[in-house]
């Protein structure tokens, strides 16, 4: 696709990625972060709140699209992702961490979803090689976003009470 100004595509989900689908930032100025345990170095410690975390996820997922006979890749980052999965990226890696097969559900889910979303190049200079997703409006007035379809599945994986009252009493 050739294009210059952003490109508004009806277009047709076939998958997420779901290995990679957030980056760590630090939670006040949102640079990026190597990992949870180094602090941000353009931020002084004190001005954190007592408690709060130094880190957050933000999400940058890739996501396949099918639009006018072709299927490629765009990267979403968080505003448009949230869009699609319904809650943070923090939630939502929480929430694969106690469900692993979660994400990959959350591609299903999505699969075959249609949606209008504005387009825009990779910048030249930077090493991004993706479209990027701008915006992204569903197509079907009763979108449901993946994380409250996700929570109905689950709903028994996640529960703590559910696990407990079936322990240390032997069979029934
Ligand atoms: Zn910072």
């Amino acid at each position: 696709m050739e294009f210059d100004q952003p490109l508004s595509v009806f277009c047709t989900v076939m998958a997420m990625n779901t290995t990679d689908f957030c980056y760590l930032v630090c939670s006040r100025c949102e640079k990026t972060l190597p990992n949870e345990y180094i602090s941000c170095k353009y931020c002084d410690p004190k001005f954190f709140n007592p408690g709060s975390s130094i880190s957050k996820r933000l999400y940058r997922i890739l996501v396949s699209i099918a639009a006018s006979e072709e299927v490629f890749v765009v990267v979403m980052f968080d505003r448009v992702a949230r869009v699609l999965i319904g809650c943070s990226a923090d939630d939502f890696f929480n929430f694969t961490m106690v469900n692993p097969s979660a994400a990959v559900t959350a591609s299903k889910l999505l699969e075959g979803k249609m949606f209008q979303m504005k387009l825009s190049k990779p910048k030249m200079n930077g090493n991004a090689q993706h479209l990027r997703a701008i915006s992204v409006t569903p197509l079907c007035s009763d979108f449901t976003p993946a994380i409250k379809t996700l929570k109905e599945l689950y709903k028994d994986a996640i529960s703590p009470s559910h696990q407990s009252s079936c322990s240390g009493h032997g069979n029934p």
